[in-house]
């Protein structure tokens, strides 16, 4: 029997990547803990390390990471950092990485495991979107895989296999639609926190739930589409569909389309981005077409979802605009969190910083960065004190 595959999860702690390690507990002889890396959350951390005893666990946060010592099996090394969990993500032991932290502080990390050719399952969309040229093309470089763990995206890899990519003619990403879908757009001002995060469908960090709701999130998930799958902004759209069912579709020129269906469970992507063939059993229900809700789609409605008017503009635009979208969705996203926004003024202060970046191509990550900084500092400026 070969060896178990030794995996970093970036992110451990997180809503992916804990549903990784429910995977992985399900699966010993094929899959092992190198590294657990996350931030804040020391109690979780040190469940965790019991769990899948890895060989380092690195928290990024300095207060967490004195409260864990001595708190961690005999055989796991505690280490502080971003150069820490860099290092963990491309050690040799390593196989692959599962890049699962929120927002663009999980880019130095994931593109180390990038360049030291690692498999990378790729859930931070924010890594593609600030700076999908340079790591798509450090992938190629390197020879690393890059596979989509974002649920639209394994459903577009899965319809794609084995298929001719020059007769593909559209990409189509479903969206549910989020809490709001249905609410009159003048009631969403006073909308809260908890209603927010609130999702119908599936069970998420803080982030990404607010962001499904005003829909920038299918916003970043265009942007991943076309780094990951080499699209043009033609052939790149989303689509309504409230039951979560049907995550992508991938058309063909004779009119053939091809769809991914499970029930709404990162675990199924987490598990397929692991091990594709011969599939591996992930944990989630078995899907019963004929007890679900019937399958509903529509046209996603830009006046009460403006970040899709945005992400044409990026679309069809230079990189600079994606990298502007993604700071100030990240900085208003946090202060709608931390009561400072209102839920209607996280879109249009993108859109307001968007409106003042001068488009430019991005081919280095110092311009990333650069970039990045300025775009929050522009957000920062708009939020009320
Ligand atoms: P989460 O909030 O549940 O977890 C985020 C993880 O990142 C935690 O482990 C946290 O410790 C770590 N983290 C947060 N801030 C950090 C920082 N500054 N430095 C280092 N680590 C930090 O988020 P999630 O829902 O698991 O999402 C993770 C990523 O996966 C996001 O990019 C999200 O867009 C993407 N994604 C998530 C889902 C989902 O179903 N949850 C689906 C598709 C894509
Ligand atoms: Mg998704």
């Amino acid at each position: 029997m070969s060896k178990p595959m030794k995996l970093t999860i970036l992110g451990a702690t997180g809503s992916i990547g804990t549903s990784t390690i429910d995977v992985m507990l399900r699966h010993p002889e094929q899959f092992q803990a190198f590294a657990l890396v996350g931030h804040k959350n020391v109690t979780l951390m040190q469940k965790l390390a019991e769990q899948v005893k890895p060989a380092f666990v690195v928290m990024t946060d300095e207060s967490a990471y004195q409260a864990l010592k001595g708190k961690l099996p005999k055989a796991t090394k505690l280490e502080f950092g971003m150069d820490a969990a860099e290092a963990v993500a491309s050690a040799d032991e390593v196989d692959m990485v599962m890049a699962a932290m929120v927002g663009s502080a999980g880019l130095p990390a994931t593109l180390a495991a990038v360049r030291a050719g690692k498999r990378v399952g790729l859930a931070n969309k924010e890594c593609l979107v600030t700076a999908g040229r340079i790591f798509m093309q450090a992938a190629k470089q390197y020879g690393a895989e890059v596979v989509p763990v974002d649920s639209e995206h394994a459903a577009v890899h899965q319809a794609l296999a084995g298929h001719d990519r020059a007769s593909v003619t559209r990409i189509i990403l479903t969206a549910s639609g989020g809490p709001f879908r249905n609410r009159a757009p003048e009631s969403l001002k006073n909308i809260t926190v908890e209603e927010a995060v609130a999702h119908p469908n599936w069970s998420m960090g803080a982030k990404i739930s607010i962001d499904s709701a005003t829909m920038m999130n299918k916003a970043l998930e265009l942007i991943e589409a076309k780094w990951l799958f080499d699209a043009k902004a033609e052939q790149l759209s989303a689509i309504i569909h409230p039951q979560s069912i049907v995550h992508a579709m991938v058309e063909y020129r004779d009119g053939s389309v091809l769809a991914q269906l499970a029930m709404p469970d990162m675990r199924s992507p987490i598990v397929y981005a692991m091990q594709a063939e011969p599939r591996l059993e992930s944990g989630i229900p078995w899907l019963e077409l004929a007890q679900t809700q019937p399958l509903e789609f529509q046209a996603i409605d830009e006046a009460r979802f403006p970040a899709m008017r945005l992400v044409k503009a990026v679309l069809a635009g230079e990189d600079s605009l994606a990298i502007a979208l993604n700071a100030a969705n990240e900085v208003a996203n946090q202060a709608f969190q931390d009561g400072k926004l209102g839920f209607m003024d996280i879109v249009s202060t993108v859109e307001k910083v968007m409106a003042t970046t001068k488009e430019q191509p991005v081919e280095t990550l110092e311009q990333v960065w650069q970039l990045d900084k300025q775009a929050r500092i522009q957000a920062k400026e708009m939020i009320p004190l």
